[in-house]
C-alpha cells in the first residue's frame, strides 16, 4: 500500500480487493527507526475497514510492542516486527501469538539470517528486505535472492513451517528468482500501482 494515492486509500483498497493478491501489505514507519513516516494507525485502520484481503502489517518502528494489542483490535492478520528494533524478539512475538495473529520478523539488507536460527520456530514469516526500509520505489538488492536461499535452508534444517516473505523492488525480472529461491510470498508496491492494469500484474507475478 505504500505505493498508492494516500489521498485515495479507500478507492486502492477496494481496486485491490477485486485483485487477485492474497494479503495486503502495509508499510508503518516511525520516523526514527527508518527516516520516513507513513501509516500511522489511524490510516491502517481506514484501509481495514474496506479491505477484504487479510491484513500484513510491517512495523518499521521502534518499540513495536506497544501497538500490539491495537493492532489485534483493527484485525490484523500478520504483524512483522523488526529484529533490528526488538530488544527481546522472543517476548514480542509471544505477546503477537497470544493476540491471535501470526508473528512476522523482518530483517534489514545488512542482517544475516542466521540471527534468526535460534527463534525460528517462533516465527511464522521472516521478511526479508530487497531494498533499505523507508522508501518504496527502490532498486533491488540482488544478494537478496541467496539470502533468500540460505534461509530456506535453516527453515528446513530446523523443521518450522516458517514462510519466506520478500519487500522491496520486486517485480517481472525477479520474482522468478525468488520464488525458486525459495520465497512463498512477494511484497510488490511500485510494480502494481504503475502498471496499467494492477489486477493484471498482479496475476502475472503470481504466475512467473
Ligand atoms: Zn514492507
Amino acid at each position: 500500500m505504500l505505493s498508492a494515492d494516500f489521498g485515495r486509500l479507500h478507492e486502492a483498497t477496494t481496486m485491490l480487493n477485486a485483485t487477485p493478491c492474497d494479503w495486503l501489505h502495509i508499510d508503518v514507519m516511525d520516523g526514527v527507526f527508518v527516516p520516513n513516516i507513513t501509516f500511522g494507525l489511524p490510516a491502517v485502520e481506514a484501509v481495514a475497514r474496506s479491505a477484504k484481503k487479510p491484513l500484513d502489517l510491517h512495523l518499521m518502528i521502534v518499540h513495536p510492542e506497544k501497538f500490539i494489542d491495537r493492532l489485534a483490535e483493527i484485525g490484523a492478520f500478520l504483524v512483522c516486527v523488526h529484529y533490528e528494533a526488538c530488544d527481546h524478539l522472543h517476548r514480542v512475538l509471544q505477546h503477537i501469538h497470544a493476540k491471535g495473529m501470526k508473528a512476522g520478523v523482518a530483517i534489514n539488507p545488512a542482517t544475516p539470517v542466521s540471527v534468526l536460527e535460534d527463534i525460528l520456530y517462533e516465527i511464522d514469516v521472516v521478511l526479508v528486505m530487497s531494498v533499505n526500509p523507508g522508501f518504496g520505489g527502490q532498486q533491488f538488492i540482488p544478494h537478496s535472492v541467496e539470502k533468500v536461499r540460505k534461509l530456506k535452508e535453516m527453515i528446513l534444517r530446523a523443521g518450522t513451517q516458517t514462510l519466506i516473505e520478500v519487500d522491496g523492488g520486486v517485480n517481472r525480472q525477479n520474482a522468478r528468482l525468488l520464488t525458486d529461491a525459495g520465497a512463498d510470498a512477494l511484497v510488490a508496491g511500485t510494480a502494481i500501482f504503475r502498471a496499467p492494469d494492477p489486477a493484471a500484474e498482479i496475476t502475472l507475478l503470481k504466475g512467473l
